[in-house]
Parts: C-alpha cells; sequence; structure tokens
C-alpha cells in the first residue's frame, strides 16, 4: 500500500516538474491524455485509405513495383501535428509514439474490416550503425502493434539494410548509381516464401525506400507485398 501511494508522489513530483506537453501544439496536457491534447487528437488528418479501394499511395507505385495494396493512416503537412509527432518519434526518443499509433491504425483498419490476410509483418529496417545509435527502429512498435492485430509474426530479421545512405550520400555520384541496387537484402528467404507480407515504414514521400525494399522482397518466391505507413505526403 505504501509503495503504490510513493509511486503516485513520485508521479506527481514528476509532473510537476516535467509537465508533459502535446507534441502536436506543446499545450500542456491534462491527465489522462498522452502525446496528444484533445483538440490535437481530434484534428488529426486520417487518410481514409484502406486496402479494397484504390488511393494516392498505390499510385505511387504504379509502373514501378508489384503492390498488391498500399496505405497510410494519416497525411503529412508541412508543420502540421502529424510531422511534429513523427519528428519526436524519430529524434527525440519518444519511442512509445509507435506504439500509440499502431494501435490507433489496427483498431481503424480492423472497424473498416479491410485487414488484408498476412502472414507476416516486416518493418522497413535501419542500418544496424543507425539503429545503434539511435538505440530502436522508429517503426518496430507500429509494425508490432499491425502484427498482433492481424495475428501475424513481426520479422525484423528477414529484411535487412547492408548499405549505409549517410555514408553512401558522401561517396561520388557513379558510385551512388552503382550502389542503389542493393540497399536492402533478404536474409532468411525461407520464413517468407509463399507469403503475404505487409511492409511497413513510417512516410512515404517519392516511395523510394519502399521499392527498394519490395525490390528485395520479391526476389524470394511467391511474395505478395502490402504496404502500411503511418503517414503520407500528398
Ligand atoms: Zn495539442
Amino acid at each position: 500500500m505504501f509503495g503504490v501511494q510513493f509511486s503516485k508522489i513520485i508521479n506527481d513530483i514528476n509532473y510537476v516538474l516535467l509537465p508533459p506537453v502535446c507534441f502536436g501544439c506543446n499545450a500542456q496536457l491534462i491527465r489522462g491524455e498522452q502525446f496528444l491534447c484533445t483538440v490535437c487528437r481530434y484534428d488529426l488528418p486520417i487518410t481514409e485509405f484502406n486496402f479494397t479501394q484504390e488511393n494516392a499511395v498505390d499510385r505511387i507505385f504504379y509502373g514501378r513495383v508489384p503492390i498488391e495494396k498500399a496505405v497510410s493512416f494519416l497525411f503529412f503537412h508541412k508543420n502540421g501535428i502529424v510531422k511534429s509527432l513523427l519528428h519526436q518519434l524519430k529524434y527525440k526518443n519518444q519511442q512509445e509514439i509507435g506504439r500509440f499509433l499502431g494501435k490507433w491504425y489496427a483498431e481503424t483498419v480492423g472497424e473498416q474490416g479491410s485487414f488484408p490476410m498476412l502472414d507476416a509483418v516486416i518493418p522497413v529496417p535501419l542500418h544496424p550503425k543507425k539503429q545503434r545509435k539511435r538505440g530502436y527502429n522508429q517503426v518496430s512498435l507500429f509494425a508490432e502493434q499491425l502484427a498482433q492485430y492481424a495475428e501475424a509474426p513481426c520479422l525484423e530479421n528477414v529484411l535487412i539494410k547492408t548499405a549505409n545512405t549517410r555514408t553512401q550520400t558522401k561517396k561520388n555520384r557513379l558510385n551512388r548509381l552503382l550502389g542503389s541496387r542493393n540497399l536492402y537484402e533478404v536474409r532468411n528467404p525461407i520464413d517468407i516464401r509463399g507469403k503475404n507480407i505487409l511492409l511497413v515504414d513510417d512516410v512515404i514521400t517519392t516511395g523510394a525506400t519502399i521499392e527498394s525494399c519490395a525490390k528485395a522482397l520479391l526476389q524470394v518466391e511467391n511474395v505478395r507485398i502490402y504496404v502500411a505507413t503511418m503517414a503520407f505526403v500528398p
């Protein structure tokens, strides 16, 4: 009993010293709010794209790589709530935002009743060096939530990033051209042979990352790829 009260006191002290703020608008959060204030939560630009109808994310990949269906949860606008939220997730050690968005998105898709049959969920990997530096892959918890909902395993050891993009930009253009083909590689292809895979990332802009990952995965026999991202730049 004393322990519970003591931890409540510590929480209260923390709350006074470091009051949590909304990652959308910086307003102080009230009890019961997490990551976003209620106003920002209602203002989040949800795409309402689903796994059955054609949408703008699908069209990015036409003629580039065969994707069964691509969807995004949110619209990413310059200076918007989604941008600040993802900035916190990626650069400010706020890994839990991924779980928060993943749970919300999985429930949204579930309500639409349009989750495809999935055998595995694969988050777009970071280069191991980059992941060590950041301490986590910002897509992992989001992917994990979707996997849990789809009752499929989340596989983080199948798709590997072999080249570090940052290092690559330092090389000359020719090297970059030669090197751009094999940024990602599949380990343990037997784990995904003949399977329906949901490939997951944070933001889709040009689609280059997803294209590159999908091409690596599609080298394995009879793989079908679905794509889901937290956000999409319209
Ligand atoms: Zn807010």
